[in-house]
């Protein structure tokens, strides 16, 4: 398949090459060979962006001034021209990430959804009536921020853009996005998308460029009233400190440890499956990922063994193969860095009990690896390796598990199995976790939180909440005694 979609900025309806004349080379994971390229923003460009959005966000604007149903009619009509797209999108994703179809396939209905859900909240943003001393009517009312920013990574491009798109858009915002250097084709479908559906210029606006330079002028822009950045620990850091530092209002979406808690009254077989979902799809390239699998010693070697046959024996084959189960990283660099965990996993002292190597293929593509021996300390437990690498901890109770579970600096997702009732929910009170699952692999919806506690991020995706974010409070005090 060769690409033949847009490859320049998108700015204030329009296409346009940039000012830098320079180009982003996007690569092929599976093959290694680079097969399209895009315009590459510099800061001149991401500042006519947010100029743009600006404008297109004025008190006298077309878009401010619709009514809010009207906005929502405007919401349907771009997530239709995503549907219609869908199958396009989800061709260029897996061209772009690795990703296998069946992954992008999922990736690209969840946007959809995502988009239709939030079309749905654009009439029912409210405010409410405050009961005050005297003679007066006091009341709030929720509004647009104005522009907002995104920042958006390399591991579910287009899923995650549409994860704040839609609401910001929903409540009335328009939009700058930069999407990750690696994968920046499947935002510029947004930007067609947005003709497609009418949406008023400047409301929707994308500039693929490099983080340091593209992405580090959205954050630090002054008129750019919300950032909502999903990526590293590191940047998500430096971003939230550019922001505040302008005193303004930021969404962090950051990385996670995940723990997996499997109990001797789990059902084992559903919760292997559960694990070796929770840390190979997307080849484990997850904030979520559950790449600690803390299992009860009584259940351990029946659990590892169904891990290490699944590993052994999981199709490899990602892109627009449809024969696979488990694409490759997305980059040549990203290898690296997991092949280096997985060496320092064996310098500490784990056991490699599946994978651990390079696959005899082209791509960049590591085969699906499980430590075992694994004790909380050592650096695959501790640090985020973004890839199929599953470090099993061995614990012998409840409280031992919840001990392990608990110190992490992360705090995204942990999930729990078992069938035992009382323990599921004392676990997840107990979970020092953004978003808990029990007997159910990594799972979320357009309507539940998304987000995590302690260096996993601040703030949340999805649901009513991100209505909050997107959206500021006034309120207003009427005499009306006169
Ligand atoms: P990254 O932080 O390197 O890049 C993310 C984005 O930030 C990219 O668009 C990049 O261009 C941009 N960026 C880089 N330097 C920047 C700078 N100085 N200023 C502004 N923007 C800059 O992360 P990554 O390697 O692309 O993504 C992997 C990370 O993302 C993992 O840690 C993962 O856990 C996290 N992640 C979190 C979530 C979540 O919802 N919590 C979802 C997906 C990924």
């Amino acid at each position: 398949m060769g690409y033949d979609g847009p490859t320049d900025l998108y700015i204030d309806g329009e296409w346009t090459e940039g000012e830098t004349g320079e180009q982003l080379p996007t690569v092929d994971p599976v093959t290694g060979e680079r097969y399209a390229a895009v315009a590459k923003a510099g800061r001149e460009d991401v500042q006519r962006a947010v100029a743009a959005a600006s404008r297109a966000v004025a008190p006298d604007s077309e878009w401010r001034g619709l009514d809010p149903s009207e906005r929502a009619a405007q919401l349907r009509a771009f997530a239709d021209a995503v549907e219609a797209r869908r199958e396009d999108i989800a061709l260029v994703e897996s061209r772009d990430n690795g990703k296998t179809q069946f992954e992008a396939q999922l990736d690209t209905g969840m946007a959809v959804d995502t988009l239709q859900y939030y079309a749905g909240w654009a009439d029912k943003i409210e405010g409410s009536q405050i009961p005050v001393p005297g003679g007066r009517l006091d009341y709030t009312v929720r509004e647009p921020v104005g522009v907002t920013g995104h920042i958006v990574p390399w591991n579910y491009p287009f899923q995650l853009a549409s994860r704040s798109l839609a609401p910001a858009l929903a409540c009335g915002n328009s939009v700058v996005v930069k999407p990750a250097e690696q994968t920046p084709l499947s935002a510029l479908a947004f930007a067609q998308a947005a003709e497609d559906a009418g949406l008023p210029d400047g409301v929707v606006n994308v500039v693929p460029g490099d983080g340091p330079v593209a992405g580090e002028e959205l954050a630090a822009h002054p008129d750019v009233d919300h950032l909502t950045f999903t990526g590293s620990r590191a940047v998500g850091k430096q971003v939230g400190a550019t922001v505040a530092g302008r005193v303004a209002d930021c969404t962090l979406e950051l990385g996670g440890k995940g723990p997996q808690l499997v109990f001797p009254d789990a059902d084992t077989e559903a919760a292997a499956e559960g694990v070796q979902y929770g840390i190979f799809m997307n080849a484990g390239q997850m904030c979520w990922a559950g790449s600690r699998l803390v299992v009860h010693e009584s259940v351990h070697d029946e659990v590892v063994d169904q891990l290490v046959a699944v590993a052994e024996n999981l199709p490899l084959g990602g892109g627009i193969e449809d024969n696979g189960r488990m694409g490759p990283l997305v980059s040549e660099s990203q290898r690296e860095r997991v092949l280096e965990y997985i060496e320092t996993g064996t310098a500490e002292g784990a056991t490699l009990a599946a994978g651990g190597g390079v696959p005899d293929r082209d791509g960049y593509f590591v085969e699906p690896t499980v430590f075992t021996d694994v004790t909380n300390d050592m650096t695959i437990a501790r640090e985020e390796i973004f890839g199929p690498v599953l470090s099993v901890i061995e614990v012998e109770s409840e409280q031992e598990a919840l001990a392990v579970a608990n110190d992490s600096p992360y705090g995204l997702l942990a999930s729990v199995w078992t069938q035992d009732l009382d323990r599921a929910h004392r676990l997840a009170r107990r979970l020092e976790y953004g978003m808990v699952t029990v007997n159910e692999t990594p799972n979320t919806f357009p309507q539940t939180p998304f987000g995590g506690v302690k260096q996993s991020g601040v703030g949340r995706e999805q649901g009513r909440q991100a209505v909050q974010e997107y959206t500021r409070l006034k309120n207003v005090t009427v005499n009306i005694d006169g």
